[in-house]
């Protein structure tokens, strides 16, 4: 039985991080699907299904594993912000941050010193704060 998977899947692209994220989503869906008993979620969730199977069996892996980067990509950028909030939560003790009112550039100043004049790096302009 094992070895006819094996063969069966050999050639084939196989699981990646988006057909597992499609999982999720079918999971929510039909979730949703329960909860509000909209047929909507649940037609969405067997479409999401058919073509994740699609993927998983398909031969054309150059095709898949492109779909699977530009995801990844989508996700590494998207958590790019999350990262910058988090990083910011850490260092709220020791530093501040202001947005310079000419460029919206985010400035971080190190707390304690008063009243100071902040210049933006990005913009060279300059503005004062109470750090
Ligand atoms: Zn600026």
């Amino acid at each position: 039985m094992r070895a006819k998977l094996y063969r069966f899947m050999a050639g084939r692209y196989g699981v990646d991080e988006l057909s597992r994220l499609m999982l999720w989503v079918v999971l929510a869906l039909f979730v949703l699907s329960m909860i509000f008993r909209w047929g909507i979620f649940s037609i969405i969730a067997y479409a999401l299904i058919i073509y994740m199977y699609f993927r998983i069996f398909s031969k054309n892996i150059a095709k898949r594993r492109e779909e699977n980067l530009r995801y990844l990509d989508f996700r590494y950028n998207a958590g790019k912000k999350v990262r910058a909030k988090k990083e910011r939560f850490a260092q709220r003790k020791y530093y501040r941050f202001f947005s310079c009112p000419t460029c919206g550039q985010t400035v971080r100043v190190p707390k304690g010193h008063g009243k100071i004049c902040i210049t933006c790096p990005k913009c060279r302009g300059e503005f004062i704060k109470k750090v």
